[in-house]
Formats: structure tokens, C-alpha cells, sequence
């Protein structure tokens, strides 16, 4: 795997920290934190400060045995980290992503799909398989498989659009993406990805508001995008 170059930015990770975050864009986020040790240590920073604060507003009298109670949970083994892969998920799968598949197809999903995982075809070189149908918030989150060369529509965006990449690599107008790497997009900005190298690109794509389409090509394809 390569290194890491495009993270989500500073206020993302501390919103997703918060629980603030669409729960599409916490997907992508999660799936980033399985392969990048720094935004997981940003990640944890946050959650203490919000515990932190949370305490500071919330003042609730501690049990006698809360202190002792508490060292003894220091000398307990270290719970084994999460699994990279859920199950029967391909390799490239990270498990939050895989646990939201199980959620959304069943539990045998990943046996039952094992060949094609039901990619459907949504345009030349393009297909996606739906991950969150519509999101509590309004937003959406797919999976995309973007043959080499192949060219998305240009497109832009009402809401953030976060998208982690799980295989193989895209660049856009402002930079190259690779495996683990996560571009983040906002509002109204314009791009037009491209997929790098010699195999597909396989990446997780979730928005705060529908995607709009520009150019002949895009607005054909838009309803079939437009889930
Ligand atoms: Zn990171």
C-alpha cells in the first residue's frame, strides 16, 4: 500500500469525532482511519476534548469506586485491533465498509455476491454498487469502479463530498489519489476525475446532497445516478 498523501481536513475529522458528521461521510471516514494512524490519533484527541467538554457541562457525581474500578481497567489487555476484512469481503474491503454492506444486503451478501459483488453498470467504464441508499441526512454513498483511462462526468456538488480511494488510484484537476488517500470536496467545486493505472479504481464516494451532472453525457447519466 502506498503512503497516505490526502487526508480529510482538520474539521471533518473533529466533526466526525463530534458525531456531527452525515453518516456517508462518516463511512468514508472510518474507512480512511483503518489505514491512517495520524487522523486516528487526530480522531482520538478530539473525542477527548469533547469528553472533556461534555464533562465540564454535564457534572455527575462519580461512584466511591469509580477511581479504583478505573485502574483495574488499566492493567486489562489491550483489546485486539478490528479486523482489516469482514468475513468473506474482498481484500481491497476495509470492515467498516463491509459491516455497512452486510447491514444494507444481508449477512451473506459478500458469499452470495463473491464473483461480482452485484456491480451494476452506470456508465461506459463506470460501474457502482450502492452502499447507503439515502442517508438520515439527506446525502448518499456509493461505490464506484472506474476502468483505467475512463473519464467521469464533470460534475459538482451542493453539499461536502468526501471519497476514499480503496484501489487502485484517480487525479483530478488538483491532484493525484492513491489507495488510502481521501479527496475532500466542497461545496459548489466543480471536478472531473480520471482513473490512473492499469486496473480499475475502486473508490467510496459519499455526498451531503445529490451530485449534479454538467454536459450531455452527465445529464443522460444523471438519473441513473441520482439514487
Ligand atoms: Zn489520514
Amino acid at each position: 500500500m502506498t503512503d497516505t498523501r490526502h487526508h480529510p481536513s482538520e474539521a471533518t475529522l473533529m466533526a466526525f469525532a463530534a458525531g456531527a458528521l452525515d453518516e456517508g461521510l462518516a463511512l468514508v471516514v472510518s474507512c480512511h482511519l483503518v489505514s491512517c494512524p495520524a487522523c486516528r490519533a487526530l480522531v482520538a484527541e478530539g473525542e477527548m476534548i469533547g469528553g472533556a467538554l461534555l464533562d465540564s457541562s454535564q457534572p455527575a457525581p462519580l461512584a466511591d469506586d469509580a477511581l479504583s474500578r478505573m485502574m483495574a481497567r488499566l492493567d486489562e489487555p489491550e483489546p485486539p485491533p478490528p479486523p482489516a476484512t469482514d468475513g468473506n469481503a474482498p481484500a481491497w474491503m476495509p470492515a467498516p465498509l463491509a459491516r455497512q454492506m452486510n447491514a444494507l444486503h444481508g449477512p451473506s451478501w459478500a458469499a452470495q455476491a463473491r464473483r461480482s459483488l452485484g456491480w451494476r453498470w452506470l456508465a461506459p467504464g463506470v460501474r457502482q454498487l450502492s452502499v447507503m441508499r439515502r442517508t438520515r441526512g439527506g446525502g448518499t454513498a456509493r461505490l464506484l469502479s472506474i476502468a483505467p483511462g475512463t473519464t467521469l462526468p464533470h460534475h459538482d456538488h451542493g453539499g461536502l463530498e468526501l471519497t476514499c480511494v480503496l484501489d487502485g488510484a484517480f487525479h483530478d484537476e488538483r491532484a493525484l489519489y492513491q489507495t488510502g488517500d481521501v479527496a475532500e470536496l466542497e461545496p459548489d467545486t466543480p471536478h472531473q476525475p480520471v482513473a490512473e493505472g492499469n486496473h480499475p479504481c475502486l473508490c467510496l464516494i459519499a455526498n451531503e446532497q445529490p451530485t449534479r451532472f454538467s454536459g450531455l453525457v452527465g445529464r443522460l447519466t444523471q438519473p441513473l445516478i441520482g439514487f
